[in-house]
């Protein structure tokens, strides 16, 4: 499942094709990847001209001209990929789509524009979404009610996130982490990035944390997303954003995926755990239970 930063990336690299382009048609093979009525796609879409792209969490948000909006979630496997006659993007779930001949048996709905371009919404194993529906009604859907703050935004800060954790109390710090409505877009890479940064255990309890920690935490969160948006995202196998680079997290990660070898700290062997049900990675010297 992308994280913020992977999200990101897909916004940047649509934000400077889609503006100014305009839908002429779109096909879908799967209901439940485009849900639209149909009355509404041939008034609000055919024919609109896509304003602005933007992301709230891990969902895109891309706003048209006529007062709606397609927002969609990539969930565990979906691409979306843009082709033109001189321009190519393609971002999400490493598969080969994202570079070979589109449309595939993976692609869910593609977007036609009056000027030959293409955006394909490819999705393997189905669970993500677009949806098209009026602007001002996208904070009301339920994906958007439940998504806890940005932690980029510039008036999120240490304070907000420790009354944000505060109240998940009695779990440990990286399930209050992963948890969507307590903050938005972290999920296992930068997690465990993060508590390695802030020198805290990820079983640690939320009310055993001190200000200090908090704060660290904080600081910690905000360095490794905003280090990875700069570096593309994590994704390191088969992806290309719009100027054609890889995402490359993954190769500045300081524990996860990095068991066995060494912590770039103390030089102590990172070990790979299981917390709040998933795989998690920990240096045992400085991230003490
Ligand atoms: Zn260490």
């Amino acid at each position: 499942m992308p994280e913020l930063p992977e999200v990101e990336t897909v916004r940047k690299g649509l934000a400077k094709l889609l503006p100014g382009r305009v839908i002429k048609s779109v096909d879908f093979d799967w209901a439940k990847s485009f849900q639209a009525a149909e009355a509404d796609v041939k008034e609000f879409m055919v024919g609109a001209e896509i304003k602005h792209v933007k992301r709230r969490a891990k969902a895109l948000i891309i706003e048209l001209s006529t007062g709606y909006s397609l927002v969609i979630h990539l969930k565990m496997t979906g691409q979306l990929v843009f082709r033109s006659s001189d321009e190519r993007f393609g971002a999400g779930h490493p598969t080969d789509s994202l570079v070979g001949e589109l449309p595939d048996k993976s692609t869910r709905a593609t977007i036609k524009f009056s000027d030959g371009g293409r955006l394909f919404f490819n999705d393997q194993r189905k669970f993500g979404w677009i949806k098209l529906l009026p602007t001002a009604e996208v904070p009301n859907i339920d994906f958007m009610k439940k998504a806890g703050p940005e932690p980029l935004s510039i008036d999120f800060n240490w304070k907000i996130l420790r009354d944000r954790f505060m109240k998940r109390k009695g779990t440990n710090i990286k399930a209050a982490l992963l948890d969507q409505s307590v903050v938005a877009g972290v999920g296992n890479i930068y997690a465990d990035e993060a508590l390695w940064g802030a020198k805290i255990h990820p079983s640690t309890l939320v009310k055993s944390l001190t200000a200090r920690q908090f704060h660290r935490l904080y600081d910690e969160l905000a360095f490794v997303l905003k280090l990875a948006i700069k570096k593309g995202g994590s994704t390191d196998r088969n992806y290309v954003d719009a100027d054609g680079r890889k995402g490359s997290y993954l190769s500045f990660a300081r524990v996860f995926r990095r068991e066995g070898r060494p912590c770039p700290r103390c030089g102590r062997e990172i070990v790979k755990t299981k917390v709040a049900g998933r795989g998690t990675h920990l240096c045992p010297r400085r991230q003490k239970p």
